[in-house]
């Protein structure tokens, strides 16, 4: 039997792993795995949609920065993928040296960050406590992104680029001869030159299928909700708090709803993350303590995985140990914002070229993603 073969298999229909087959079906032959019956169906669907560039460490902040042009052009999108949103982190009077220091090294890569206190918080957002939440980190330029839009975007440039998207096609097994992969996928097996490790919270699973050491990744819980709020938000900005024993965010949704969280970080398998009632409960205590919105019910929960290095930044690379396998895994909670330089990258691993002039224009280093770093 002759077994289908291409230049590279991409393992995981997430945004990471559309960006990564938008951007190398430009010059090479790509088949998409992806293990469920459809595609984003995992973290990717259950994100709180910010763009927000100072996230996540200076790292993610400078993939996010190098990500921001495409957001803005919103190439073939019938509208913008990011629509204006500020995001402002609220602190208490013992944080404020920090918050300045943050927003003096923060904005020297994003200029519209700066810091805010006292009266000028009510301003921005009029349920804030002004006797809880005091001081402030206020990134103007940040927004909402069209989730789904950004997905289908890649998704169309992959398959204008011929890419194959196969779906309920689980990467089960891997083995590496000659310079080729014999790939065996639920959907039958498959040969390929490269393969592109983009399996989110499974990052680690699909590495030891295909022979190479895991990275040591870190799937964590968060649980989100929706609870309508009686008043029009559609002005605030996404509030986040990062007051010891207080955190937490906001964000307005349509319909006079909230989209809030706890923030939380619970250690999990790869799996179906379920929404944790616990953690509901106290989300909504703690926006009631930091805001005068006195929040009552739910309307809609769910959880996703965001998935850490044990360093916290991204897994960028090529493994240093088995030939031909591109990490694509790590982006926390940044991966949306970050997916288009990410795709960039992967491309450019693929092709064995130097990073884009992007992210080495603001000082990342191959080796600051590399998988074992
Ligand atoms: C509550 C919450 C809020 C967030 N808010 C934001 C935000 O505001 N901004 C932001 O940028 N990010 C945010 N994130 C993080 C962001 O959602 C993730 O970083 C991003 O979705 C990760 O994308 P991914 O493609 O790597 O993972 P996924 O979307 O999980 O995709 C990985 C895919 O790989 C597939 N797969 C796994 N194993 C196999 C296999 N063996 N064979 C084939 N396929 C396989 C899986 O089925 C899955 O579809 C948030 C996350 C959560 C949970």
């Amino acid at each position: 039997m002759v077994l289908p073969k291409v230049d590279v298999v991409v393992v995981g229909g997430g945004i990471a792993g559309v960006s990564a087959a938008a951007r190398i079906s430009s010059t090479h032959s790509v088949v998409l795995l992806e293990q469920e019956n459809e595609l984003a169906y995992h973290t990717t669907s259950r994100s709180a949609a910010v763009y927000i560039e100072n996230e996540g460490g200076p790292v993610f902040h400078r993939l996010s920065t190098a990500s921001r042009p495409f957001f803005d052009e919103s190439p073939g999108a019938d509208a913008p993928l990011v629509t204006p949103m500020p995001v402002l982190s609220v602190g208490n009077d013992a944080m404020g040296a920090d918050l300045e220091a943050e927003v003096r090294e923060a904005s020297a890569v994003t200029p519209s960050i700066t810091f805010v206190q006292g009266s000028e918080l009510l301003e921005l957002c009029p349920v804030l406590d002004p006797t809880v939440a005091t001081v402030g980190m206020l990134e103007d330029t940040a927004g909402t992104i069209d989730v789904m839009g950004v997905h289908q975007n890649f998704l169309r440039m992959a398959r204008a680029n011929n890419t194959e998207i196969w779906r309920s096609a689980r990467l089960t097994a891997a083995s590496r001869a000659n310079g080729v992969w014999s790939i065996e996928t639920e959907a039958g097996p498959i040969q390929a030159a490269t393969i592109v490790n983009a399996a989110g919270a499974w990052g680690d699973v699909v590495a030891e299928r295909c022979g190479v050491p895991a990275v040591g990744l870190s799937p964590k819980r968060r649980t989100a909700f929706t609870s309508p709020v009686g008043q029009d938000p559609s002005s605030w900005p996404f509030i986040y708090s990062g007051i010891p024993d207080l955190e937490c965010y906001f964000k307005a949704e349509a319909g006079e709803q909230l989209l809030c969280s706890l923030s939380d970080e619970a250690p999990s398998e790869p799996c179906d993350a379920k929404p944790e009632e616990l953690d509901i409960a106290l989300a909504i205590e703690r926006i009631n303590t930091i805001s005068t919105l006195g929040l009552r019910s739910v309307s809609t929960t769910w959880a996703g995985l965001r998935t850490f290095a044990p360093d916290r930044n991204p897994v960028f690379g090529l493994d240093d140990r088995v030939d031909g396998f591109v990490w694509m895994v790590g982006q926390g909670g940044c991966g949306i914002v970050t997916s288009p330089i990410a795709g960039e990258i992967a491309a450019s691993l693929v092709r064995r070229d130097a990073l884009p002039a992007a992210v080495t224009d603001l000082g990342l280093t191959t080796e600051q993603l590399a998988p074992r770093r």
